[in-house]
């Protein structure tokens, strides 16, 4: 197989461009779940979920171990991949409200304008762009996909959609015949460039025969390719092909037997997409990355073993997840890579990729990864990835929720306090370590308070009433969070 990059030309690699006429720029495909859990896939330990061609790219490939995402929900953390920066930065830490709930005021909002995106970037830098599944960054024309760097957009722009279209239309349409003006965003047509279509396939078959096309016809053209796949599954609904469900009929619990049928679907998609990649002679230098939005749900049948919490939480279940690398023409061995990585690395990675000029004026929160996958040193030894959740509550309850690695290091923050855990030796975070090293504690809750600085106040909440509320509050009071001082209502 070709190597077209040594570690020392991808730590040049910008000059390799220039000087090295084989070398061609690798393409570049995102495949993100929805909700996916640490253990929902085999080669991060699921053993009654199996996913055989996530598995052996995983194998082939950088497997990642202490991936996350910047947020342990969607809006958030997909803001956060696509920008390079923490949410909490551009005032984005809650989801969009789901259009249909008609909240004028938040439904004309969506990801800053002044932001570029990583599709915009790679666009500039000559890519062919696509987006197929799920937007969730703003349904307006201003912050259509088409407009944020996405020359092909197949998908829907809300928050989820319902999977099985004979029923979703049906829905729809009779919605549509009561005169409803708010249907529900699962609900509305699937669309593609800003045209609606009739969808035929069960919505994660549906997404990968459209990842697919576009990969075809982008094969045809000189540019290279980015490709952003984002898959729905297994976000709630929980619906499952019964013929996938029937794969796992060791399963009892019967959600967990519905998302095992999901994700299965999802890593049909993923041999479907591979295939394309070898049928179009574009596998050897196309770099898959492959990860969740956020972790599991665990109420709805998720496994994040053997990380504690759930989506949503900022303990490492919530937002560490499934997480790899894929480019058979950049990295010269499979490898284990346990140093914590964050999709807010996506941009500077891809950035250094595309031999591109990242905006003279974006702050990035990442690090370009390339020389660090390569050689399997820690990207960012001493530095921290942060997480932080708003937990918003009537009466003195609301609070916020914060996660802050560093090395092997955990910080964790909730309503009884401050923790501190070995991530490296107790990733479910069971031993609390605050009182054995309460400098190192100190060090790190210091650091994330001033991370918390760089917040800017929400552009958007989950409804009217929480905004009032985070006023009424005076929220964010960080003060109250950032101290070992146990000044928080207990
Ligand atoms: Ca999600």
């Amino acid at each position: 197989m070709r190597k077209l990059f040594s570690a020392l030309s991808l730590l040049a690699i910008g000059s390799l461009f220039a000087t090295n006429e084989e070398a061609t720029r690798p393409n570049i495909i995102i495949i993100m779940c929805d909700d996916l859990g640490y253990a929902d896939v085999g080669f991060n330990g699921s053993s009654d979920i199996r996913t055989p061609h996530l598995d052996k790219l995983a194998e082939e490939g950088i497997h990642c171990t202490s991936g996350y995402v910047p947020h342990p929900f969607c809006g958030p953390s997909r803001m956060g991949m696509m920008t390079g920066r923490y949410p909490h930065s551009f005032g984005t830490p809650f989801n969009l409200p789901a259009a249909s709930r008609g909240y004028k005021k938040y439904n004309k909002l969506g990801i800053p304008t002044n932001e570029v995106l990583l599709s915009k970037m790679l666009q500039n830098n000559g890519y062919y762009t696509g987006l197929v599944g799920k937007w969730h960054l703003g349904v307006t024309p201003d912050y259509h996909p088409n407009v944020r760097g996405f020359d092909d957009f197949y998908g829907f722009l809300g928050g989820g959609h319902s999977y099985f279209p004979k029923v979703y239309q049906a829905k729809y349409n009779a919605a549509k015949a009561r005169g409803t003006k708010k249907i529900f965003d699962y609900l509305l047509p699937l669309e593609h460039n800003g045209e609606q279509v009739q969808e035929t396939e069960y919505l994660t078959d549906g997404l990968s025969r459209e990842a697919c096309r576009f990969i075809k016809e982008a094969s045809q053209k000189e540019d290279p390719f980015f490709l952003f796949l984002a898959y729905n599954a297994p976000h709630s609904p929980l619906e499952a092909k019964e013929e996938d469900k029937a794969q796992f009929l060791n399963i009892t619990d019967e959600n967990r037997r519905t998302i095992a049928g999901m994700i299965f679907a999802v890593d049909r998609g993923v041999g479907r997409i591979v295939d394309t990649l070898e049928k179009t002679k574009k596998a050897d230098n196309t770099l898959i990355v492959f990860l969740s939005d956020n972790g599991g749900k665990v109420e709805y049948g998720s496994n994040n073993h053997p990380l504690r919490g759930s989506k949503g939480d900022t303990l490492e279940g919530g937002y560490r997840v499934p997480f790899f690398f894929h480019w058979p023409a950049g990295f010269s061995q499979a490898r284990k890579y346990p140093h914590p990585v964050s999709s807010l690395d996506f941009y500077p990675t891809f950035a250094a990729l595309a031999g591109g000029e990242i905006p003279a004026d974006k702050k990035l929160a990442g690090k370009n990864l390339l020389p660090f996958l390569e050689s399997g040193k820690n990207a960012r030894p001493g530095e921290m990835i942060y997480t932080l959740r708003h937990r918003m509550s009537k009466g003195d309850r609301s609070h916020h929720q914060v996660g802050g690695r560093r090395d092997q290091w955990k910080s964790y923050y909730d309503l009884d306090g401050w923790k501190l855990y070995n991530v490296q030796i107790d990733p479910g975070e069971k031993n609390n370590l605050a009182e054995k090293h309460p400098k190192i504690l100190q060090q790190l809750v210091t650091e994330m308070s001033e991370w918390a600085q760089t917040h800017s106040t929400p552009q958007w909440f989950d409804d009217p009433a929480q905004e009032k509320r985070w006023h009424d509050q005076e929220l964010p009071f960080y003060d109250k969070t950032f101290t070992l001082e146990p000044t928080h209502p207990q």
